[in-house]
């Protein structure tokens, strides 16, 4: 499992039901009998299909080139009303009901607790038919438990919990996150091209700006290990505004750009970009974020040179606690983007870890 082709799409390893251990089953599906607790699961066969979102609105737009268009303008619209409690693909909060999964990442109760309700989700999501809200249980546990394994440095623990509801879940938006992630645990794990394979699964031109950002972020992230450059700034934009972003992945965008900017040899534009980050974000929470980064390894030298150059960064409370007041010209919505994006990063406790 371990030799460097442990997510590779051939496989399938879900989780056991009955006791939560992974289970290596076949993509015909049939009998498969648990190791750990001897649990006879009947499985059916896995549906390998790739993710198509449709919107009746573009689907109707037969030019490609206009179609794309109209694409970017939704999805700037959907960032300029963007409100995360209403939004069912958004990782925020605690979803009532799961007030006991509250708990830290490292905390030793977690993992124990989590898998069992984890089995519950999907136990209830599958006897309601697939109903929205067990599919959003299901999925928000599903992402707690990944970032757990990914902060204890054990990516392949969570392909099968992430594998398991890419399985249950039926909402394409919901699967489409999920090889979004299986992607970048497969990435971080130095697997690239299974990381590729879960990345061609999804949808590269979803109509819903969550499911947009995570496709971008994702895709750069395996495009920096790559050393493709110019595609990393295809994805995130070579200028903050090219690309509309959910809030809580702006910063993760920025850097990427940083990044690509800086081994394309664009030094004055990397730092032009990272200063703009700066003026919007803690100086010590990026520096944590960026300290151990592999995918960030550039960033660190442009940070270095702006210090050495002098540069004043403003204040970061101005943005802080200015969302209301006058100015309200792009440059400040964006920061209150930033804002609001960090604090949420900030709510996933650790963050930094989740990034590298
Ligand atoms: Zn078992």
């Amino acid at each position: 499992m371990r030799d460097g082709k442990s997510f590779s799409t051939d496989l399938r390893v879900l989780i056991c039901r009955l006791c939560g251990a992974p289970l290596t089953a076949s993509r015909e599906g049939g009998e498969t009998t648990c190791d750990y607790c001897g649990a006879v699961s009947v499985l059916s066969r896995c549906r390998d299909e790739r993710v198509r979102i449709t919107d009746p609105t573009l689907q109707g737009e037969p030019d490609p080139e206009k179609r794309e268009r109209l694409r970017m303008a939704s999805l700037e619209r959907q960032m300029e009303t963007y409100d995360e409690e209403k939004n069912p693909y958004a990782y925020y909060g605690t979803p009532s009901g799961l007030e006991h999964l509250d708990l830290e990442y490292m905390d030793p109760t977690l993992p124990a607790i989590a898998s069992e309700a984890f089995r519950k989700a999907i136990a209830d999501c599958e006897e309601s038919g697939g109903e929205l809200n067990d599919q959003r249980l299901v999925f928000w546990i599903a992402l707690k438990l990944k970032n757990m394994w990914v902060i204890r440095d054990r990516p392949h623990d969570a392909r099968p919990v992430i594998e398991t509801a890419s399985e249950v879940l039926t909402d394409p938006g919901y699967r489409q996150l999920m090889f979004c992630k299986m992607a970048d645990l497969a990435r971080k794990a130095d697997d690239l091209e299974a990381a590729r394979a879960w990345l061609a699964r999804c949808d590269p031109r979803p109509p819903l700006l969550d499911l947009d950002s995570d496709y971008r972020t994702t895709a750069a992230a395996i495009a920096i290990r790559q050393g493709k450059w110019s595609r990393v700034l295809e994805l995130v934009g070579r200028e903050r505004g090219d690309v509309p972003f959910e809030p809580s992945s702006v910063a993760l965008l920025q850097l990427q750009r940083v990044e690509a900017l800086e081994n394309l040899g664009e030094g004055e534009a990397a730092e032009r970009e990272l200063g703009w980050l700066l003026d919007a974000l803690d100086h010590d929470f990026l520096a944590r974020w960026l300290d151990g980064s592999k995918m960030l390894a550039s960033c660190k030298s442009v940070w270095d040179r702006i210090e050495r150059g002098g540069r004043v960064s403003t204040s970061n409370m101005e943005h802080r606690d200015a969302p209301g007041a006058s100015g309200p010209a792009p440059d400040r919505r964006m920061a209150v983007y930033v804002v609001i994006g960090i604090l949420v990063v900030l709510c996933i406790a650790a963050a930094a870890y989740l990034l590298t």
